[in-house]
């Protein structure tokens, strides 16, 4: 199919066919990609899965071997990476050590000879609530004040796209967690486009109001966080984000918005809102956290889907909740996160239970999804 052409109207970054091979290698695969001017967008994906070359050919630190980047309407493909409005924060955020923090955001502007440095700067440092550290050295801060150095560096030349190549990346856990309500924070104040680039994806749900699942050089699916966990569209997608019970199943019949599936001699029914023919295998996926555990014959979420005859292989208490694994009559042992509310039953290993879910929170997979 010849790629679309790139459209004068759109105020966001576009990419269009956009490929890069090494060698006999294709690291990013005829990429089609839409960034809405203003949205904080996650590139999330496997290491190697191509969203560092991706980011760098945006930055132009990379040529494509072919497509284009367009931003809004203007071709970007092969200008040099300083004429583009696009700003990058690396994980190394490459501070000068010898110039102090100020020195560092004004750097850019003064080589430049911009008027206004200092406010700039000030107003800059206010963003990032560093002024009180204005007179010291990187070295002299932590790794989280260092990286919003690295942000106001950034941010002062006012891009109109910012990437962050795993800008987290070197923090620790808790301090992640605190940059990323303050990334967060700055991108709606400053109201510019940020791409996120990442392989974590609490990070990616957290911060992105727009998600890309990249897999082997391609988006796999892209959406709202909510979308991507509530309605996967491949086995990939289930497993990346977050944790998913997939079990494998044949459909029987298809009412107006529910399939039922024969699942290993139990029937369900699972909604869809895509084509399936009677007689397909697929997987019917459903989240930890959905399911409901009971004692045999309690039916807990009658109508729902009731699947009997498992028996607890593992408990383990993790506070907010209890985590079950059940072996089913198949012999696959699936994952049930129970909510510790004080008044619930816990099960202990050995136990016969019963399983159920209601349809609504289950989704069918083709296999033929995933052949390809
Ligand atoms: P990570 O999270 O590990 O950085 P990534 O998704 O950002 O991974 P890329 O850095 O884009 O992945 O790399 C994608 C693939 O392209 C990898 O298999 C990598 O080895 C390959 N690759 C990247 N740059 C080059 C290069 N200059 N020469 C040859 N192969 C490269």
């Amino acid at each position: 199919d010849a790629a679309p052409a790139p459209d004068a109207t759109y105020d966001g970054l576009r990419l269009r066919g956009l490929t890069k091979s090494f060698a006999a290698f294709t690291a990013v695969d005829d990429l089609d990609l839409d960034v809405p001017r203003g949205s904080f967008f996650a590139l999330l994906g496997p290491s190697g899965c191509g969203k560092t070359t991706t980011l760098r050919m945006v930055a132009g630190l990379e040529t494509p071997t072919s497509g284009s980047i367009t931003l809004a309407g203007q071709d970007i493909t092969y200008a040099k990476p300083y004429k583009r409005p696009v700003n990058t924060v690396f994980q190394s955020y490459a501070l000068f050590p010898h110039l102090d923090i100020h020195e560092n955001v004004a750097f850019g502007l003064k080589r430049r000879k911009a008027k206004d440095v200092d406010a700039q700067v000030q107003e800059m440092l206010d963003l990032v609530e560093l002024e009180a550290q204005a007179r010291k050295r990187p070295a002299q801060l932590s790794g989280g004040q260092q990286q919003r150095v690295a942000l106001a560096r950034a941010l002062i030349n006012k891009p109109e796209v910012l990437l962050l190549d795993e800008p987290l990346g070197a923090l620790d856990l808790k301090l992640r967690r605190s940059m990323q309500i303050e990334l967060k924070r700055i991108q709606t104040e400053v109201g510019l486009t940020f791409i996120h680039v990442t392989h974590d994806q609490e990070e990616a749900m957290t911060m992105a109001d727009t998600v890309a699942v990249m897999n082997a050089g391609v988006i796999e699916q892209m959406g709202s966080p909510a979308e991507l966990y509530e309605n996967p569209r491949s086995t990939f997608v289930a497993n990346f984000l977050g944790q998913s019970n997939l079990i494998e199943g044949r459909v029987l019949s298809r009412a107006a918005d529910l399939v039922s599936v024969d699942m290993h001699g139990i029937n369900v029914s699972v909604p869809v809102d895509r084509s399936h023919t009677d007689g397909d295998m697929g997987w019917i996926g459903i989240r930890p956290e959905k399911v409901l555990i009971g004692e045999p014959g309690e039916a807990l979420d009658a109508p729902g889907n009731t699947i009997p005859g498992g028996v607890i292989s593992d408990v383990s208490f993790v506070g907010v909740s209890t985590q079950y694994l059940v072996r089913m009559p198949w012999g696959q042992e699936l994952q049930v996160f129970a909510q510790n509310t004080g008044r619930s039953r816990l099960f202990s290993q050995g136990e016969p239970v019963e399983l159920s879910w209601r349809p609504e929170y289950a989704f069918l997979l083709d296999h033929a999804q995933d052949a390809r």
